[in-house]
């Protein structure tokens, strides 16, 4: 499946995202997690993105397409791939359409997952992630902690908040959704391939996916 998730942070992305991977071979593109581990690398993406992000700010369009145009001529994007955290804005969407042109590749969806702001806000205070750039392993302190506290059950390594993952940072990220990336919805509702999904459990978002592509 070729499917673009969009949906606020703290909305599910990723975890859908993974859910999605397991059933067809399908890839998790996540930009944040392609920038979170070049700023761990300190490679010179890294080192330009990192002060954007610590401050809950967006990274340069032009950086982030750079990322994509590469990423999505990668030989695993044939089998299908889930486009998690991009695009954000109404020109990486522009842009993103005409690579995909170029590509000759053609989206199925388009998935909105809606989730009200009190909840991502807890959701998003809560989230831990799991600092080996490899991994990346999300838990939730409250609904899903790991099996020993601390410790990713996948890798073994530490299990941090991120660095904007303050209530500060998260507040500024959730307006520049508002601002920058909510508008995707209607950008896409034009296109005919916008699919609203309440995002109440990762699993009923999954099963919603499912049966609107028939699998
Ligand atoms: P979340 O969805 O939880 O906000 P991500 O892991 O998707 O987190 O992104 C983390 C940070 O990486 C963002 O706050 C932003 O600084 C940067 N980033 C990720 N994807 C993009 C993008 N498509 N455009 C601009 N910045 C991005
Ligand atoms: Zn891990």
């Amino acid at each position: 499946m070729k499917l673009i998730l969009l949906g606020a942070p703290g909305a599910g992305k990723g975890t859908v995202a993974k859910l999605l991977t397991a059933i067809d071979g399908s890839v998790q593109i996540s930009t944040g997690d392609i920038l979170r581990g070049a700023v761990k690398a300190g490679s010179d993406l890294g080192k330009e993105a990192q002060g954007y992000m610590d401050r809950g700010d967006l990274v340069p369009d032009s950086l982030i397409m750079g990322i994509m145009g590469d990423r999505l001529q990668e030989p695993d994007c044939a089998g299908g791939f889930l486009l998690d955290g991009f695009p954000r804005t109404i020109p990486q969407a522009e842009a993103l359409t005409e690579l995909l042109t170029k590509l000759d590749i053609k989206l199925d969806m388009v998935v909105s997952i809606e989730v009200p702001r009190d909840v991502i806000f807890d959701r998003l205070c809560t989230r831990r992630t799991c600092e080996n750039s490899d991994c990346q392993e999300i838990y939730n302190i409250k609904s899903m902690p790991s099996k020993v506290e601390g410790i990713c059950d996948k890798c073994g390594s530490a299990i941090v908040q991120r660095a904007d993952e303050t209530e500060e940072a998260i507040g500024h990220r959730l307006d520049t959704y508002n601002d920058k990336t909510a508008p995707l919805a209607g950008f896409y509702e034009k296109s005919g391939l916008l699919k609203p999904v309440t995002g109440t459990s990762s699993d009923a978002v999954v099963s919603a996916i499912k049966a609107e592509l028939n699998i």
